[in-house]
């Protein structure tokens, strides 16, 4: 197990990609914080999964649009626990249209959640772990901020603004031994893309080389080996995990 001892704070992780992330982490041995903002007994039922297997996890409901309340999230994290070495945004919204159709109240909620969430929490936990020397943030983006997508505007402005933010960050918090990077997933089967339609799944499908969606453990793995001391030397980057969709 390489993440004994570490503590991790993973928002939106009662469901999809995030539940997995969660997950792998705590079978790594972290004691894990499972953020969410309405699925409450789907969070519950992770830190269950992770005890029941002998781990340690807590749930901590925190809109992470809401300055405020992440703030609250992570000291509720730092009294449980007493640490936090990895951050994982992973929490996300799509509200999706074609521009003229996509009203301002689409175009906020996705920016504040996918773009202005990732600012609020790596602000609360940044300050506490520049004070210890030490870190781990990893950001969930997407293919769609390298590719663009139709009738994802909003989405794909918000996921390009976080490997923006993972660069500027990854420069300004390195000298005291923090890494962010960023995990770009394509095609993953999760309740967000569980209601596309066959005719949109088999078209995305067949832009993916390896010819099938992911997993959210998939996912999952790639954050667990950023998280640990093996990606010491690895900061500023972002990986895709897409079956090789963004090879173009
Ligand atoms: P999902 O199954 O819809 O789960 C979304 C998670 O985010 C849930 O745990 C949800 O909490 C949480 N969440 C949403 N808004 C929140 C808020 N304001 N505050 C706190 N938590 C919030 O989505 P997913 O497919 O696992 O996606 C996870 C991440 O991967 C997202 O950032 C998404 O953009 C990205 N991604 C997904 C795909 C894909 O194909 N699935 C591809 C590329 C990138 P509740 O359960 O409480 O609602």
């Amino acid at each position: 197990m390489f993440l004994e001892n570490r503590v991790a704070l993973v928002t939106g992780g009662s469901r999809g990609i995030g539940r997995a992330i969660a997950l792998a982490l705590a079978a790594q041995g972290a004691r894990v914080a499972v953020n969410y903002l309405s699925a409450g007994p789907a969070a519950e039922d992770v830190v269950r999964q992770v005890t029941q297997a002998g781990g340690e996890a807590m749930t901590c409901r925190a809109d992470v649009a809401d300055g405020a309340g992440v703030e609250a999230m992570v000291a509720a994290v730092l009294e449980r626990y007493g640490q936090l070495d990895i951050l994982v945004n992973n929490a996300g919204v799509t509200r999706d249209g074609l521009l003229l159709r996509m009203g301002e109240d689409d175009w906020d909620q996705v920016l504040d959640t996918n773009l202005k969430g990732v600012y609020n929490c790596t602000r609360a936990a940044a300050r506490h772990m520049l004070r210890r020397r030490c870190g781990r943030i990893i950001n969930i983006t997407s293919v769609v901020a390298l590719t663009g997508n139709a009738g994802q505007a909003n989405y794909c402005a918000a996921k390009a603004g976080v490997i923006g933010f993972t660069r500027a960050m990854a420069r300004e918090l390195a000298s005291r031994g923090i890494t962010v990077n960023a995990v770009a997933p394509g095609l993953i089967a999760t309740d967000m893309t569980a209601g596309l339609s066959e005719a949109v799944l088999e078209s995305v499908v067949g832009r993916v080389p390896l010819g099938r969606p992911g997993s959210p453990g998939e996912v999952a793995a790639v954050v667990a080996f950023l998280a640990s001391d093996a990606a010491g030397y690895v900061t500023g980057q972002v990986l895709p995990v897409d079956g090789g969709m963004s090879l173009g």
